[in-house]
């Protein structure tokens, strides 16, 4: 396939320039150049896109769990033969660093093969006569049209968790990739063309306000799959309530990292100075709130910023380079202006803390010691460069810390004790508790939120459960 880059629409199987031909600017956030314009869409397009994926519907929904699984095998091929170049737009777009670029699309790709496979084992309890003279039996159903909105940290890979679950399970797809990071939706439109029926798959650009909301208040959308910020989501839930849609809502984090005395530090400082930085810290489930023991504090505290001092920022090109920019100038603001202000409310900033002098919207990475249990670097999502550290004194106050606190999405622990490690696993509020590791995933176990990080799980087969309905047939034969 030609590397030339795709700035259409792809509705029903064909590229198309928005209605009124409205634009939107892309840009290169390690330089702040413009790379591409590209559809900003509106109510028209959005109509089209959703018919298209109605009229799609009905053939899909019928296809065999093979067929299917034939197909999404096909795409997941196509995605792999094409990585080079869409990590390549993927770095040049949101400033991923190309040496740690390869994780998220290693798990693209297998995330379609999962899902795709996943399609063939869907599960139900044993059909039986529960009544005399009746039969009962169980069917999973897909819900319908599923508009996919996804956010710009990981734009392929979020996309992915959507559309594989969605159309894996019979569903056809609206897919509204962020308005900042477009690129590798419309390359992966393109790489379906000639894998995927017509409709099954469609991606509309532009903005939340336009093109979002526009397939949200749609009547013939079945289902709303959101990933982005909280009050997105509730702006969402409350616009979704006027026809009852179907939600699934992964929104915001604040991972705790809650590290006993009796924790490896040296294990501890090496994961977290790479995965509290991994992709600028612009990661739901990043490592960026230390809870650390009595003992450990200023252990924890000298390891980590002597760690995160000595991590290379820069050009996303450079193979050297650990830690790129962040994706806008308005998020390079709203970052560097919170650290800044953990700072004035009594924080010990103990390494980085301000904008990198360069092109390009850059924030150093940083460690923000001893901040309040009540402070705003606690209690709200950077999604940044940034870690804090706070000294507790006992489990029962780590327990509380942890989860006092609106989101619930992601948290570890560090403990060699086994039994500590049983009781936090239990008592942490969280989707996920990872014992003496942060961040790793996999295809096969479910991601998602408690509380304000909302609900409904992406990956795993509950994933594809959620993506379909449940239906009970009975049948009287007596
Ligand atoms: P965002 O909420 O600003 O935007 C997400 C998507 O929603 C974008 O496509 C945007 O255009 C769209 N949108 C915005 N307003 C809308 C509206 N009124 N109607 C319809 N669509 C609308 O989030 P973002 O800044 O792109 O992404 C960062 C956020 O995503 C962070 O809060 C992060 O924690 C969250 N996130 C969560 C997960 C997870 O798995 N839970 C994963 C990645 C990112």
């Amino acid at each position: 396939m030609a590397n030339e880059m795709q700035t259409r629409n792809f509705i029903g199987g064909e590229f198309r320039d928005a209605a009124n031909g409205a634009v939107d600017e892309v840009l290169n956030p390690a330089t702040g150049e413009v790379i591409a314009e590209v559809a900003s869409s509106g109510t028209a397009d959005a109509a089209a896109a959703v018919d298209a994926a109605a009229a799609a519907f009905d053939s899909w929904r019928k296809t065999t769990p093979r067929e299917r699984f034939e197909m999404i095998t096909k795409l997941a091929d196509a995605i792999e033969a094409d990585l080079p170049e869409l990590k390549r737009l993927e770095s040049l777009n949101v400033g991923k660093p190309v040496s740690i670029i390869d994780f998220e699309f290693d798990l693209t790709v297998d995330n379609f093969r999962f899902f795709a496979a996943a399609a063939r084992f869907q599960e139900g309890r044993a059909a039986g006569e529960y009544l005399d003279d009746h039969t009962s039996f169980v069917r999973r159903d897909p819900i319908g049209v599923v508009a996919g909105i996804a956010p710009w940290n990981y734009p392929l890979n979020m996309a992915t968790w959507k559309i594989g679950p969605a159309i894996a399970a019979g569903n056809t797809m609206v897919l509204k990739p962020s308005e900042l990071t477009p690129l590798t939706a419309l390359r992966l439109a393109e790489l379906s063309a000639d894998i995927l029926p017509p409709g099954v798959l469609n991606v509309v650009c532009g903005r939340g306000a336009t093109a979002g909301s526009a397939l949200v208040d749609h009547p013939r959308v079945d289902m709303i799959s959101l990933t982005g910020g909280v009050a997105t989501g509730k702006h969402i839930a409350q616009a979704a309530s006027a026809s009852l849609k179907r939600l699934h809502l992964e929104l915001g984090g604040k991972a705790p990292v809650v590290v006993f005395d009796d924790a490896d530090i040296g294990l501890l400082v090496d994961t977290l100075k790479d995965m509290s930085f991994y992709n600028s810290g612009q990661d739901c489930t990043a490592p960026c709130r230390v809870l650390a023991g009595p003992r450990v504090y200023d252990d924890v505290v000298s390891g980590m910023t002597d760690a995160v001092a000595a991590l290379r920022t820069g050009d996303p090109f450079d193979p050297e380079t650990a830690v790129g920019p962040i994706v806008s100038e308005a998020h390079q603001n709203r970052v560097a202006d919170m650290i800044a202000r953990a700072g004035q409310a009594g924080a010990e900033i103990t390494t980085g803390g301000g904008k990198l002098d360069r092109p390009g919207f850059f924030v150093e990475p940083s460690v923000i010691a001893n901040p309040a249990q009540d402070s705003e670097i606690v209690q709200r999502e950077l999604f940044g460069p940034a870690v804090s550290v706070q000294r507790f004194s006992d489990e029962d106050q780590a327990i509380a810390w942890a989860n006092d606190c609106d989101y619930g999405l992601a948290s570890s622990v560090w403990t060699t004790d086994v039994g500590r490690a049983m009781r936090m696993s239990r008592d942490l509020h969280f989707g996920t508790v990872w014992v003496n590791d942060h961040i790793p995933i996999v295809s096969e176990m479910p991601h998602g939120g408690y509380k304000q990080s909302g609900y409904g799980k992406d990956m795993s087969i509950y994933a594809l459960e959620h993506y379909t309905e449940l239906k009970h047939v009975m049948l009287r034969h007596g």
